[in-house]
């Protein structure tokens, strides 16, 4: 789907290594970010260098724009990119220390065009695969130099109503106090509401990219919320940053986001270079689907045995029902007949065929038994919803 979508729109597709020397992220995500702080896997190799398995995928592509030099190509050079990456975080629905991630990146462009093209990129393919109940946050962090004397101003403000803030605000207040504004803490939101805002202090350069990006996205009717406090994970943004929800989700509600990194190409010693990228989470897509959030089990049948002289009939009947496209499965563990209708419970099996004495068919919604006469008769009771 995302090669057909992104290829469209003229993407390379690029593959960069699942390991990268550790001081690329360091530089490149930022040092005083979560992920750079908590959640790398990092090792050393056999000749004592530090390298780090990948907990995102933009440092590695601008790496490779400049190793490659593809700076001196026809600009903007368009790529998307596709794997594993992995963070050391505490797992939970939806968090997992090993995930993928869907990312395209484009690098050597400031036009407003390019982030509205991202932006909707995302969303259609979030629409494609699915996806429930997707909200788009959007915002604008201006340039570096905006967002130091912001910070500045912030952490000033923070430190007046330091005692109304939660412990791990106080705790990041020096380093990172952007953050305050992600924090669940009911009071803390409740100050961060009355917090001077990002959006107010861009220079004015800045405020009309932002004002093109969000007049291209009211073009093709894209719905957004421009959510003042929306502040991405990461330490190099500039200018657009966006984020899409799905309400479906719960905590981890994040399906993928991106932003603009105009100054990310020079840290990381290439030439002045703009960029603009979003990432996001294959499981988290899939767990938003309609299919993902549903406990139906479409029609799903479990084969149990009790009468050991028919367990190769029960063999035979699975592979029958999987053939005519009907989920299903037997016991492979030796359970006794109650053991096999607690299992059939667990893998959300809509049916039970019992082999006995006779053959019956149970529904294990209401519990009720009845007789089913050869394999074409269970084809027909199972299929009857
Ligand atoms: P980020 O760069 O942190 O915004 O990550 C982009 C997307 O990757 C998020 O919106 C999630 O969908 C997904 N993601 C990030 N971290 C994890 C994780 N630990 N487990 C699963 N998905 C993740």
């Amino acid at each position: 789907m995302s090669r057909d979508l992104l290829g469209r729109a003229l993407y390379d597709y690029v593959e960069t290594p699942v390991f990268e020397h550790t001081e690329l992220f360091a530089r490149g995500v930022g040092e005083s970010t979560d992920v750079v702080q908590k959640e790398m896997f990092t090792f050393e190799d056999k000749a004592g260098r530090s390298l780090t398995l990948r907990p995102e995928g933009t440092a590695a592509i601008c790496r490779s724009y400049i190793e490659h030099g593809m700076h001196k190509r026809a600009q903007p050079v368009k790529v998307w990119y596709w794997g594993p990456f992995f963070r050391h975080e505490a797992p939970q629905a939806g968090r997992f220390r090993q995930f993928a991630q869907v990312g395209a990146e484009v690098l050597g462009s400031d036009e407003p065009t390019v982030d509205a093209e991202l932006i909707l990129l995302l969303s259609q393919l979030l629409e494609q695969s699915d996806c429930q109940e997707v909200r788009l946050r959007l915002s604008s962090l201006g340039t570096a130099e905006t967002r130091r004397a912001y910070t500045a101003e912030l952490r000033d403000w923070l430190r007046e109503h330091e005692a109304d803030l939660s412990e791990s605000v106080r705790a990041r207040l020096e380093l990172n106090p952007l953050r305050a504004f992600d924090s669940d803490d009911p009071q803390t939101q409740a100050i961060m509401a009355e917090a001077p805002k990002l959006l107010d202090r861009l220079a004015d350069e800045d405020a009309a990219h932002f004002a093109e990006v969000r007049s291209l996205l009211d073009d093709v009717g894209l719905e957004y919320e421009v959510d003042p406090g929306l502040v991405r994970g990461l330490d190099y943004y500039t200018r657009t940053v966006f984020e899409f929800e799905s309400g479906v989700l719960g905590a981890q509600a994040a399906l993928g986001g991106g932003g603009r990194y105009d100054g990310l190409v020079e840290v990381l010693g290439g030439p002045p270079t703009p960029g603009v990228g979003w990432a996001a989470g294959i499981e988290r897509m899939l767990l938003a689907t309609r299919q993902g959030t549903s406990r139906e089990s479409a029609g799903r049948v479990f084969v149990a045995v009790a009468k050991p002289e028919r367990r190769l009939e029960a063999f035979d009947m699975v592979l029958g029902l999987r053939d005519n496209e009907i989920p299903a499965e037997l016991d492979e563990a030796g359970r006794s007949l109650k053991g096999q209708l607690k299992q059939a419970d667990r893998l959300d099996a809509l049916w039970t065929v019992i082999l006995g004495e006779e053959t019956e068919l149970r529904d294990m919604r209401t519990g009720d038994q009845r007789a089913v006469e050869g394999f074409e008769g269970l084809l027909e009771a199972v299929r009857s919803e």
